[in-house]
């Protein structure tokens, strides 16, 4: 294939979430064409999977400056910026607009979803005249058919909200957690609304600690109000859950600090029961339960219970990208040059350096991860973040290296280092003197050239994601 004709292909983005979106936004801009594949009914699927949750970013953080653009002319009503959305209020009142203006619509297909990539005509290995070539994009849809769109570049911001980690230990699906899947739901179940009969008078095991599993455990413990008989057991890794617990009033975000809080006054009125070092080794599915098996603090643990919510993080779906040259850190699963500024084995509390196209790329050209995908197994992605990142890959596809460099995000230096891979003996985090709840200096910081005037970060807003990292 010529150049030219590799460039007379359309730039495929893999997911409609606000980062995919927000791709197509950018290339339009940059009068480049996107098609976006997405795998759900709608635009958003992931996020209308746990809408019923209220996000830590107010609306003024939760919008991309290229798809404001694409809005404003179809007489789009702007939320109010200083509130907090839920997962539904942002696919409702911001994704689905998007997706309906006339320009992203007619880019945008849904149910389709992407099963690899591959440069076409070219295997992994083979290199000659490899970057001359586009990429082949293999998707399933609805009904099961196959079929292979070609693309000049490639903009994988398909997440990782499909793809939980397991349950057991050392990163492994404990014995019988396949056969028990049944039993197991995602870190967001609506246990107050449509997922309500799920969890009702029953025993519910919550594995993890991050901000998912504190939700879920408050709505369990509400449940429990008016359904007698429901029961929660909440198992954690670490040793302890007082990173959890926060920084209560003092916490730089108050509704994370309400959670935090709320969370431990539960655990300290009995309401549900904590175990920490577990080890999950085992699931034995049973009629209607089912056992876990496994240690607590080194003595043997074994629990019945009706449904266990895995709340323990993500992974990056790389097996679709198993023909792509990527350079992906071995720890994160991150771009190699993202992966230091966002691990949390190494990430110590320093600023987040600036980032976008040129940290993002790979050794095939083209080819990018971006949004939540991007920061691989690290919890702590943002929106804002994404949205910039987006921006300077439009800009370097369309070849406007001067825009693309042009790429100053700096995040406030706390908030985005806490980790139970850091425990201490009393499982605090090792890095919680920083992280925890000490309140920063509120401070503006630049989101890039493409930033409308006055978008900035108060520093509380960016620690929305702190301490998400789910594992227990
Ligand atoms: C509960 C929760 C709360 C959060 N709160 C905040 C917050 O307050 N502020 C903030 O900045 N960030 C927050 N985040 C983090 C992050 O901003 C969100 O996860 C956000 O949804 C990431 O956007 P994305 O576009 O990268 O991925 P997603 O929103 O996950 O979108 C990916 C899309 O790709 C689709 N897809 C997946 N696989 C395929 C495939 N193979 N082919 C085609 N399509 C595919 C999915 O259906 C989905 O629609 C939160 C995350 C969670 C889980």
């Amino acid at each position: 294939m010529s150049e030219v004709a590799r460039n007379e292909l359309p730039v495929v983005v893999i997911g409609g979430g606000p980062v995919g979106l927000a791709a197509a936004a950018h290339l339009l801009e940059r009068g480049l064409e996107p098609l976006v594949l997405e795998a759900g009914e709608q635009a958003g699927a992931a996020i209308a999977s746990w809408g019923h949750v209220r996000l830590f970013s107010p609306w003024r953080y939760d919008i991309d400056a290229a798809a404001r653009r694409l809005l404003e002319p179809t007489g789009w009503t702007e939320p109010d910026l200083d509130t907090l959305p839920t997962g539904h209020e942002l696919v409702d009142g911001y994704l689905a607009p998007l997706a309906a203006t006339p320009e992203i619509s007619s880019r945008l297909r849904t149910g389709t979803r992407v099963l690899a990539v591959a440069r076409d005509g070219a295997d992994k290995t083979r290199s000659l005249g490899r970057e001359r070539r586009g990429y082949r994009v293999r998707t399933v849809d609805a009904y099961g058919r196959v079929a292979d769109v070609l693309a000049r570049a490639v903009i994988d911001a398909s997440g990782t909200y499909d793809t939980s980690n397991p349950l057991g230990v050392s990163g492994l699906p404990a014995a019988g957690e396949v056969e028990a899947a049944g039993f197991v739901t995602g870190p967001l179940p609506d246990v107050l609304g449509a997922a309500r009969d799920r969890f009702a008078g029953k025993h519910t095991l919550v594995v993890g600690m991050g901000h998912s599993a504190a939700n879920t455990l408050l709505s369990l413990v509400e449940l429990s109000e008016t359904a007698p008989g429901t029961t929660i057991t909440w198992a954690i890794r670490g040793g302890s859950a007082r990173r959890l617990f926060g920084g209560g009033t003092d916490d730089e975000l108050p509704a994370r600090g309400l959670l935090g809080t709320r969370l431990r006054e539960a655990v300290d009125a009995g309401r549900l029961r904590l175990l920490t070092r577990v080890s999950i080794e085992q699931l034995v599915p049973r009629a209607g339960s089912v056992q876990v098996l496994g240690t607590a603090k080194d003595e043997p643990l074994t629990l019945d219970v009706h449904a266990i919510v895995n709340a323990t993080g993500f992974r990056p779906d790389l097996d679709m990208l198993r023909e792509v040259r990527l350079d992906l850190d071995p720890v994160v699963e991150a771009p190699s040059a993202l992966a230091p500024l966002i691990d949390p084995n190494q990430h110590s509390c320093g600023t987040v350096p600036p980032h976008g196209e040129q940290v993002l790329s790979h050794p095939d050209d083209g080819f990018y991860l971006v949004g939540m995908k991007s920061y691989g197994r690290a919890p702590t992605f943002l929106l804002a973040t994404g949205y910039e990142q987006v921006r300077s890959v439009a800009a370097a596809l369309a070849g406007d290296r001067a825009a693309a460099d042009a790429v100053e995000l700096n995040l406030p230096a706390t908030g985005v280092c806490s980790t139970d891979l850091a425990l201490d003996a009393d499982g605090e985090s090792a890095a919680g003197s920083c992280c925890g709840s000490a309140p920063a200096e509120p401070q503006l910081v630049t989101l890039g050239a493409g930033a409308p005037a006055g978008v900035g970060f108060a520093s509380g807003i960016v620690h929305g994601r702190s301490g998400d990292r789910e594992d227990a």
